[in-house]
């Protein structure tokens, strides 16, 4: 008889977790994973690169939020109870001892996902969860106290279910029947395509700390920028793409951007110039690079400024001045289209929060139905945050329940 006291739907990071710790801290209860495909884990597995950005270096819970676009106000309590140094004592006490990179991502010190991978299965198997692949669960319905749950080939009984689907689709539509609200799902942590004559050749060029600003809105971020074969890429540009995945979807992806390559306002900028012009006056502007920026981008931005390649800063005039000027301190940039950032992306929208009680992930319009992971409308930067959310939400739904 398929009837459990408790079923996990979607056998993911959030899945997993929560399986794992239910049925170690209530070795009592009947605890299952029903996974639609053949095997789970599947973006652990590609996630972080191969490696698995497990979580952040960040061990202050109102920094921490300040991670997630989504899910920030509602996140601060859940992360009192379970956060990114309960992570790493959660895999060191299982033999799995994490890594701190320079800018705080954590990996496993094997630099692969698939030690992640293993940790939790063999967690499973020793604390008796039954992983049942395979089985993509079609319908949820209440019938007394049980929830009832169809695959396509089998019905599933269990008291209590968990839904760690991650974000799909077919699992929202079901939620709607439930009368569960999602908000409307739109990609997030992605790149933006920018063809334009300044960056055309010089792909891997990085900038340590620009500030892009969308034009005709409020979305700003400073960080490191890279220059792709398609555009831009790196933290300045995957921070706007998540506070502005809904922003952004609006305008279709279609708006300019505004970049300050240097940090310094335009007219400290032209003093500066005027500066240089006098000190350097017999050097070439093309041939030596200013303000710490790459040689090639800088060029570019000469070439931009419509200052030929044989001019001496003694050559330019106040127009050419201004105009380099700008292009370090305001350089605009028209973004058409997004490509996928390849480390990691993810989906805003999902459970609307409010219906979600954060003390215990529960259904506040249903006793006994739970959530964890992307499921809800909660997503982050990138840098492991998003793990953290699967880990410190499946963490509470299991204390929960096994209580
Ligand atoms: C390429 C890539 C790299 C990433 N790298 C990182 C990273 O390094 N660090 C980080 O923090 N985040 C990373 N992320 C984001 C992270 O993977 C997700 O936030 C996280 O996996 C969410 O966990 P989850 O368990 O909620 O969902 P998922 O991991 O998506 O798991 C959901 C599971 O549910 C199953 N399922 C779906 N519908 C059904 C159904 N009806 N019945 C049964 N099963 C179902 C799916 O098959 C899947 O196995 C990355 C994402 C991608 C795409």
């Amino acid at each position: 008889m398929n009837t459990f006291n408790v079923i996990i739907i979607g056998g993911g990071a959030a899945g997993f977790f929560t399986a794992i710790n239910i049925a170690k801290q209530n070795p009592d209860l009947k605890v299952a994973v029903l996974e639609k495909a053949k095997t789970g884990l599947q973006k652990v597995k590609i996630s972080g690169g191969g490696r698995c950005n497990v979580t952040h270096a960040e061990f202050i819970p109102q920094e921490l939020v300040t991670n997630y676009p989504r899910g920030e106000k509602e996140l601060l309590g859940p992360f009192h109870q379970f956060m990114t140094g309960d992570t790493m004592a959660w895999f060191e006490e299982r033999g799995v001892a994490l890594k701190i990179e320079d800018d705080g991502r954590m990996f496993p010190e094997s630099n692969s996902s698939q030690t992640i991978i293993d940790c939790f299965l063999k967690e499973a198997e020793k604390y008796k969860v039954e992983v049942i692949y395979s089985s993509g669960v079609l319908n949820i319905e209440k019938h007394d106290n049980a929830w009832v749950l169809q695959t396509k080939t089998e019905v599933f009984y269990t008291e209590k279910a968990v839904v760690a689907t991650g974000s799909s689709v077919k699992m929202w539509d079901i939620l709607k029947t439930l009368n569960h609200t999602i908000i409307n799902p739109v990609p997030s942590l992605f790149t933006f395509n920018v063809t334009d004559k300044r960056i055309k050749n010089i792909p891997g060029v990085v900038v340590q700390n620009v500030t892009v600003k969308v034009l005709n809105t409020n979305l700003e971020s400073t960080g490191p920028l890279l220059v792709t074969h398609v555009g831009f890429s790196a933290p300045s540009i995957l921070k706007l793409s998540a506070f502005g995945a809904v922003e952004l979807a609006e305008m279709n992806y279609d708006f300019d951007i505004e970049i300050n390559f240097i940090q310094q306002e335009f007219n400290q900028c032209l003093d500066a110039l005027k500066q240089l012009k006098q000190e350097l006056a017999k050097k070439t502007v093309f041939k030596f690079a200013q303000f710490g920026i790459p040689k090639r981008l800088w060029q570019k931005l000469v070439l931009a400024s419509k200052i030929e390649e044989s001019k001496t800063w003694a050559d330019i005039n106040k127009t050419q001045l201004e105009n380099l000027a700008t292009q370090l301190t305001k350089a605009v940039f028209q973004v058409k289209g997004k490509s996928t950032f390849k480390d990691e992306f993810v989906t805003a929208g999902g459970v609307d929060l409010k219906e979600v009680n954060f003390k215990t992930f529960e259904s506040k319009l249903h006793k006994n139905l739970f959530f964890a992971g992307e499921v809800l409308n909660i997503d982050a930067i990138t840098g492991g945050f998003n793990f953290q959310n699967a880990w410190t939400s499946g963490f509470i739904v299991a204390r929960s329940i096994a209580d």
